[in-house]
């Protein structure tokens, strides 16, 4: 791990900053995230897997010596993200970071502290709106083929930036990942052109702009966050809707607890299945990335809105 110097006023700007590069300095020699050959010519730090999957394909065939850091680890959701000091020091030391501010707190409160040399906040490319009928911010922009495109754009300008000799390779990358997104989304509008259904009841409402985009509407079991638990009323109401609907399909997720889902639906008959809000990859997704898991998801879509 290369050390850098780092300004006494970085140093000194907050005492926890000041002790987790401390800390730090005793993991010196830790290179697990360090590709084959040491350490990478360029780091690239984020606290969620939609932005890494980005940055991922952007770089991907590219000559320089990339290493793109997620901070969250597999398996874990990036909600409610805590960093340890080592997460840090990652930050601290990054070349870029890629954030979406107010998605993370733990992430930018490190921001301030650690000032890295240059960060990208995906939040105005992704448009974000608030949600129908509640006051916080949908952050889920990567479920609409659309908005993540836009992101991946401006994204690609910015690592134009920095990497200037892969200017090239960034762009042709692009240019396929757009492809990519253009065809899953063309799947989707011919997938869910002619169902039955057209109510998705979900583990947290992270679907939003996916509804929206093909005239879906969307009832989270908890709230734009994961951890938001409903209340005993607001699940006797969920029961209500799914029957009055006649919804056959509770969906759950990979990364938080299935258990209301699964309550959900042991009290309405219906059944249950996986749709993945894509925020993070582990053994038990559905694919291996975000492009398989989008297509996992349609199928999910397709079979529990019964679509022709
Ligand atoms: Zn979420």
């Amino acid at each position: 791990m290369a050390h850098r110097m780092t300004p006494p006023s970085r140093l000194l700007a907050s005492v926890g900053l000041a002790a987790a590069l401390a800390f730090g300095a005793t993991a010196c020699g830790d290179t697990s995230s360090d590709g084959p050959n040491g350490a990478a010519d360029i780091t690239i730090v984020t606290g969620f897997y939609p932005a890494q999957f980005l940055a991922d394909s952007l770089l991907g065939d590219s000559g320089t010596n990339v290493d793109v850091v997620n901070l969250t680890p597999p398996g874990a959701e990036p909600h409610h993200l805590e960093l340890t000091p080592d997460d840090v020091i990652r930050l601290a030391e990054a070349d870029l970071v890629i954030t979406l501010d107010g998605f993370q707190h733990a992430v930018d409160e490190a921001i301030e502290e650690a000032r890295p040399a240059a960060v990208i906040d995906l939040a105005p490319a992704a448009d974000l709106t608030t949600k129908a009928g509640s006051d916080g911010l949908d952050y889920h922009f990567w479920l609409d083929t659309t908005r993540y495109g836009r992101v991946a754009s401006t994204l690609a300008e910015r690592l134009t930036e920095l990497i200037p000799a892969e200017a090239d390779a960034i762009a042709a990358n692009l240019a396929t990942l757009l492809t990519t997104l253009d065809a899953v989304d063309t799947a989707y509008r011919d997938g869910l052109a002619a169902c039955e259904q057209e109510l998705i009841v979900t583990g947290h409402t992270a679907f939003g702009y996916l509804a929206q985009r093909y005239g879906l509407v969307e009832r989270g079991i908890a709230g734009l966050e994961p951890e938001d638990e409903p209340s005993a009323n607001a699940l006797a109401d969920l029961a209500t809707l799914v029957n009055d609907n006649g919804v056959t399909t509770i969906f759950f997720e990979t990364l938080t607890s299935p258990d209301i889902a699964k309550t959900l639906a042991a009290e309405t008959g219906a059944n249950t299945n996986v749709l993945d809000p894509i925020e993070g990859v582990s053994n038990d997704s559905r694919g291996g990335d975000y492009v398989a898991i989008m297509n996992s998801n349609l199928e999910a879509l397709r079979a529990g809105l019964r679509c022709g």
